[in-house]
């Protein structure tokens, strides 16, 4: 059996991370793990025990009975917890906010980077491309294809503004300003580490910056059959 493709994308807030992955995953046929619905699904969990997500112990404790059920298809982005269906409510303002928590504890993210790796591996796709913000550092270092998606800061903001319809663009940037330093704090999502391929979307549009992407996967793919004497 072959491996799977591994392509590792990472990125912060309102880069185009997940509209680029998708459609990226899409044109070669493989599957998509966006990681941040998975953090995201378990603040949901947390809170609707009725806990906090800050609360490090009891967040630990809740992982047993968190139960996340979401597909690799990027055209079926559903995501159920304990059978409820929970795909819009992990993006809602409060549940957004309340993911910090979650993303800044050591055990839940040893945890979770453990599930991700599993997934990849079970998958039946002949690749997956996931996304997030520390898979091209922690969760797969070695893997053949890492990428990080950059943009300027106005831009992420002017763009993630477009996509909620809402008026106040520096409100969003403020937002966005927030959770980019309560990332940063766990992982350095904005410097590509060595072997990294860095695609600033900044000047390009959405499809531009898909081939972008797609010509990095192209070459390591490439590079990848090479390094296995294919
Ligand atoms: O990608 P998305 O914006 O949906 O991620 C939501 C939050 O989940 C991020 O702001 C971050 O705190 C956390 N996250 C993370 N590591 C990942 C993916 C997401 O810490 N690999």
């Amino acid at each position: 059996m072959t491996e799977t493709f591994f392509v590792g994308i990472d990125g912060p807030a309102g880069s185009g991370k997940s509209s680029v992955s998708k459609a990226a995953a899409r044109r070669l046929g493989f599957g998509y793990l966006d990681t941040g619905a998975v953090y995201r699904a378990l603040a949901w969990h947390v809170r609707n025990a009725g806990h906090d997500t800050a609360d490090e112990p009891t967040v630990v404790a809740d992982l047993d009975g968190f139960d996340p059920a979401f597909g690799l298809d990027p055209d079926e982005r559903t995501v159920h917890v304990g059978g409820v269906d929970v795909t819009a409510d992990i993006r809602t303002p409060e549940n957004t906010a309340a993911v910090a928590g979650i993303a800044r504890n050591l055990v839940v993210r040893e945890r979770l980077n453990d599930l991700f790796r599993e997934i990849v591996a079970e998958a039946t796709q002949p690749g997956v491309v996931v996304e997030g913000r520390d898979i091209t550092t922690v969760v797969a270092p070695d893997a053949p294809a890492r990428i990080l998606l950059t943009a300027h800061p106005e831009v992420r903001a002017a763009r993630r503004s477009a996509e909620m319809g809402a008026d106040d663009v520096a409100a969003v940037a403020a937002a966005l300003r927030a959770r980019d330093a309560s990332d940063a704090t766990v992982s350095d999502f904005l410097t590509a580490a060595p072997g990294v391929a860095v695609v600033d979307t900044t000047d390009l549009d959405f499809d531009q910056s898909v081939d972008a992407v797609l010509s990095v996967i192209a070459e390591r793919r490439e590079e990848a059959s090479h390094g296995h004497g294919e």
